[in-house]
């Protein structure tokens, strides 16, 4: 039984043209990003990195986000981590905030 450790979360996303695959040319990719968290039970506690990349259609080899041009790179974060979907993996902190709070409130009620 695992209480505490990190996940993942992979995301696929559109299919997009892009720069020619070092490995087979060709450049029709599949984006992608990973969120991975920090959990507390699964729930997620607090995020610790995200990543987003490419994945070439044919030979699915990766670019990875540091290998991509910037406008790509950024487009591909707006894509995968709006600020909704990195604030849900802030659900477990939330609630035990949320918890401590009560508990102060009502100790000095
Ligand atoms: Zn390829």
């Amino acid at each position: 039984m695992v209480i505490l450790g990190t996940r993942g979360t992979v995301l696929t996303g559109s299919i997009v043209e892009g720069p020619a695959c070092s490995h087979c040319q060709h450049t029709f990719f599949n984006t992608f990003g990973v969120i991975r968290y920090f959990h507390l039970s699964h729930i997620p506690v607090f995020p610790t990195s995200h990543e987003a990349g490419l994945k070439c259609g044919h030979c699915r080899r990766t670019l990875a986000e540091e290998s991509l041009p910037k406008e790509t790179k950024k487009a591909l974060i707006r894509e995968f981590f709006p600020f909704w979907r990195v604030l849900t993996k802030y659900s477990g902190s939330l609630a035990l905030g949320a918890i401590a709070l009560a508990v102060i409130a009502r100790h000095f009620h």
